[in-house]
């Protein structure tokens, strides 16, 4: 058993309180065992935050500040997340089950969004629109007003830091809807509010159930824009409760992102991509690299080299991987392992051969071998359908167009990916796949600089880059005339 506080509250208004719902007990998915408990909210304690941020908001206490003021204290919360990165990146290994060193690398990446929209407070700039000598008219960028954010469980920390760096640095005060699976580490969030100085009320950072605290958040009357990352049927619900209300939200769904590899890719490069496109946080990203579309011709050898790399990777408790390596962690929850096993079961019964993983480790905890499924035609459910876990869907191609319309083949568009050293087969991939983001040579190549977000079922509105700032302004145009 970890020695890790046995209870965790909720906070609203700038106070830690219990939740109306009671309590949810927590596991650590590599033993099962329950870490701690975590105060659940209930609609009422919902209302008390939305009427906690919307009374920030009104008193304007973030929104009439000077921009670099508002900047200074989102660039001070990734400080804190920094200063404190042994203790949260420990609880946050714990309770989601990656290896203590992707732990770090997310508290890390958490961090970096601070910094990023920090800096970019003060350069939310409106323009000057020429209207004849008899006008001066002008655009501002005023925040909504109440962002509530709905946050998945495979990257607690850095999805909250996403979205809430963004949001308050446009002078939004928040409340976040924590996962139920994941909901401690968001407490450093909350210190780090408070270290930063920002007024009581401006960050609210409770857990509860989905269809109870997260359908009474999306649906709240004084909520005024809300950022969901999660699953698909989730972002349709929340969604529809935005259209009640008539407020906009912006969709961060899921996906089954594909490489496309060609003979004259460089396979080396790309078995390293391998190893983070698919087995970092056991393959529970939603912009994982879930299918390989790999040219016929190049395929054996391919697999080869990737079913070596993958079952070089220890697979065991996160907390006892604090290095760097050639090491994956127990998936979130049993649920998820068992669901993915099902999908992966499934594959092989219809035909699919694992070339490397495709069971359970025979040892206790929520883990899945890394994974690599050949054999599979485009039409498979394990070919279509997310399985959100440490495991690669491999298909095959002999045509350019044959490989597009395979990567085209499914209902999401979230990320793509072509690896070739032919720069105009790259520029016609990166053109025809309908994909929010497309990566040449390099799985995962951009950053916090660089939008994201998806086509089709993968949702809509842009998270990350300066794109972002616009989900959280609205546009004010003033016309002034000019008497003489
Ligand atoms: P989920 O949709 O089950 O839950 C996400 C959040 O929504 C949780 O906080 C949950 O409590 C809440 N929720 C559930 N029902 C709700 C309702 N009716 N109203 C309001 N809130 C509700 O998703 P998950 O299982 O936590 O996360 C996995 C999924 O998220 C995967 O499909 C993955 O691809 C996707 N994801 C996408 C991104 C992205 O940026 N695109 C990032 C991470 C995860």
């Amino acid at each position: 058993m970890q020695d890790v506080k046995p209870y965790w509250q909720n906070y609203v208004d700038g106070e830690w309180a219990d939740g109306g719902a009671g309590r949810i007990a927590v596991a650590d998915p590599a033993t099962g065992e329950t870490l701690a408990e975590q105060a659940l909210a209930d609609a009422a304690n919902v209302g008390r935050a939305v009427a906690a941020a919307r009374r920030v908001h009104l008193s304007g206490a973030l929104s009439s500040l000077r921009a670099v003021e508002r900047g200074r204290m989102v660039q001070a919360m990734g400080r804190y997340l920094l200063e404190h990165i042994d203790e949260i990146s420990r609880v946050l290994t714990l309770e989601q089950g990656k290896p203590l060193w992707e732990a770090r690398v997310e508290i890390e990446g958490a961090a970096r969004y601070f910094e990023y929209y920090g800096n970019q407070a003060e350069t939310v700039e409106g323009r000057s629109i020429p209207l004849g000598a008899d006008y001066y008219d002008f655009t501002t960028y005023e925040p909504y007003g109440v962002s509530a954010q709905i946050i998945p469980w495979n990257y607690p920390v850095e999805m909250t830091a996403r979205s809430l760096s963004a949001a308050l640095a446009t002078g939004n005060a928040c409340v976040i809807k924590t996962p139920e699976l994941t909901p401690l580490t968001n407490a450093w969030l909350a210190h780090a509010a408070e270290a930063a100085g920002l007024p009581a009320g401006a960050v609210n950072i409770l857990c509860g159930l989905g269809h109870e605290a997260g359908a009474a958040l999306s649906a709240h009357e004084h909520v005024n824009q809300i950022v969901f990352t999660g699953s698909v049927p989730t972002g349709v619900a929340i969604a529809s409760a935005a259209a009640r209300n008539v407020v906009p939200c912006v969709l961060e769904l899921g996906g089954k992102s594909a490489a496309i590899v060609h003979a004259d890719a460089d396979l080396d490069a790309f078995v390293n991509d391998v190893r983070w496109g698919i087995f970092f946080n056991a393959g529970q990203v939603c912009s994982a690299m879930s299918r390989l579309i790999v040219h016929a011709s190049v395929h054996d050898e391919l697999i080869d080299r990737l079913a070596g790399m993958a079952s070089s990777l220890s697979v065991g408790a996160g907390i006892d991987r604090p290095e760097f390596g050639a090491n994956m962690g127990a998936m979130v929850s049993h649920g998820q392992r068992d669901r993915a096993l099902g999908m992966v079961q499934n594959a092989i019964s219809g035909g699919a051969v694992a070339a490397c993983g495709g069971a359970a480790p025979d040892h206790p905890g929520a883990f899945l071998e890394p994974t690599i499924l050949t054999g599979l035609t485009p039409g498979m459910a394990i070919a279509r359908d997310e399985a959100f876990a440490p495991v690669l869907s491999v298909l095959t191609f002999e045509t350019d167009s044959e490989s597009i319309a395979i990567a085209n083949g499914t209902d999401y568009g979230l990320v793509g990916g072509v690896y070739t050293r032919d720069i105009d087969r790259a520029m016609r991939t990166a053109r025809d796949v309908r994909a929010g983001q497309v990566f040449v040579n390099e799985w995962y190549a951009g950053g916090v600089e660089t939008p994201f977000g998806g086509y089709g079922k993968s949702g809509y509105g842009r998270e990350k880059g300066r794109e972002a700032l616009w989900n959280y302004v609205q546009t004010k145009n003033v016309a002034i005339r000019i008497r003489s």
